[in-house]
C-alpha cells in the first residue's frame, strides 16, 4: 500500500529544522542540539484538534500515516521517560527537559533512561490507532500538562492536512499496491520498492552474461514474470518513455527533492508502460510491465536510481 499522494505530503525525516525554533524552556543540554525531525516518513491524516476543556473528547495530537513495522524515531534529543504498555497501547514518551513527546502505538526498542538522539530509531509502529490505512502514528507533545501541536516543532513541515479526495486517492491506490502485489513500504530514502520478484543481479561489476566480459551492472536486477506490474518508486514526472537500445523499454522518473536529495529512477526491459513521458505519477502508481527487451536474456526489471545526479546501489535506497 503506498502513503503518499504526493510528495509534497510527506514528512521529510532527515529534514533538519530548529534554527529558529522557540524551544525555551529546554535544559541547556538540549539547547545545544536543538535539532527536530518527523518521527516517521508518511502523510498527516489527522490533526491536532485539542478539546475545549480537559475532560471532553478531542485529537491530542497528530495522526502520520505509515506502515506496520515503518521505524519510529525520536523527533529530538531527549530520555526515553517511558516505554509499555497504557491501556493495551505500547507508547513510548520521551523528556526534553519541560517538553515531553509521545509515540504510539510504537513497540519500543528503547528503554526507560536510554538517551536518544532526534533521528535515531525508538521502536517500530504497528497497527491499531484509528486510522484510514493500516497504521498510523499518534505523535503527541506536552509542555507540562498542556497538550500541543507537535507539527509546531518543524519549522518549515512539508506537510499539510490532507483533503478528503486525497484520503479517497490513498485508499485505491492502497488498494492497487495490493492487487499488483507490491510491498508497500517506503525506504527511509523515501522509494517504495517497483515490482514484486527475487534480486537476480545486484548492483556493480560483473560478469556480463551475453558479451562475457567484466562490466558494471548500473542497476538492480529484480526477476518477475513477463507482464508484472511495474510501479513507480515515489512521486515525480516522467522524462522518458520509450525505446533505448540495450535497456528496451525504458521509462526515467525525476522525483525532484525527496528527503533533501534529487531523486531518479529508471525501469528498463519493460513490456511496456502504462504512461507517456511529461506524465505525472504518484508514488505506487502502476507505470508499466516488465518484459524483456533490449540486451535481456529473460523477463526482468532492471532498475536504476540516482542521488543528486550520481549513479547509487538502488539496494541502499530501497526497503530493507
Ligand atoms: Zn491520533
Ligand atoms: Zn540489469
Amino acid at each position: 500500500m503506498v502513503l503518499v499522494v504526493k510528495k509534497t505530503l510527506m514528512l521529510i525525516l532527515s529534514c533538519v529544522v530548529g534554527a529558529g525554533l522557540s524551544l525555551g524552556g529546554l535544559s541547556p543540554a538540549y539547547a545545544d542540539s536543538p535539532r527536530t525531525v518527523a518521527p516517521i516518513l508518511g502523510s498527516v491524516v489527522r490533526g491536532f484538534d485539542p478539546p475545549d476543556q480537559p475532560w471532553l473528547a478531542g485529537h491530542r495530537g497528530v495522526d502520520i500515516l505509515s506502515q506496520p513495522g515503518q521505524a519510529v524515531a525520536a523527533a529530538m534529543d531527549g530520555v526515553v521517560s517511558f516505554a509499555g504498555t497504557v491501556v493495551g497501547r505500547p507508547v513510548i514518551s520521551l523528556s526534553h527537559g519541560d517538553l515531553t513527546t509521545t509515540y504510539e502505538p510504537v513497540e519500543a526498542s528503547v528503554s526507560p533512561g536510554d538517551f536518544v538522539l532526534a533521528g535515531q530509531t525508538i521502536g517500530t509502529l504497528v497497527s491499531g490507532h484509528t486510522c484510514p490505512g493500516d497504521a498510523c502514528l499518534h505523535w503527541g507533545l506536552k509542555r507540562g500538562d498542556t497538550y500541543l501541536d507537535p507539527l509546531s516543532l518543524l519549522e518549515h513541515p512539508k506537510i499539510r492536512l490532507l483533503s478528503s479526495h486525497d484520503m479517497e486517492q490513498i485508499r485505491s491506490r492502497s488498494a492497487d499496491m495490493a492487487r499488483y502485489g507490491v510491498d508497500g513500504r517506503v525506504s527511509a530514502a523515501g522509494l517504495v520498492t517497483p515490482v514484486s520478484g527475487v534480486v537476480t543481479d545486484v548492483y556493480g561489476m560483473r560478469l556480463h552474461p551475453i558479451d562475457k566480459v567484466w562490466k558494471f551492472h548500473d542497476g538492480l536486477d529484480i526477476g518477475a514474470a513477463c507482464g508484472s506490474p511495474i510501479v513507480a518508486s515515489a512521486a515525480g514526472t516522467v522524462t522518458m518513455s520509450g525505446y533505448s537500445g540495450g535497456y528496451g523499454y525504458r521509462l526515467v522518473i525525476e522525483h525532484g527533492t525527496v528527503n533533501g536529495h534529487d531523486l531518479k529512477t529508471a525501469y528498463n526491459h519493460a513490456q511496456s508502460f502504462a504512461v507517456p513521458a511529461g506524465a505525472q505519477v504518484s508514488q505506487g502508481q502502476l507505470v508499466g510491465w516488465v518484459g524483456s527487451t533490449g540486451t535481456s536474456t529473460g523477463c526482468h526489471l532492471h532498475y536504476q536510481t540516482w542521488v543528486d545526479g550520481v549513479s547509487t546501489d538502488p539496494q541502499l535506497l530501497l526497503p530493507g
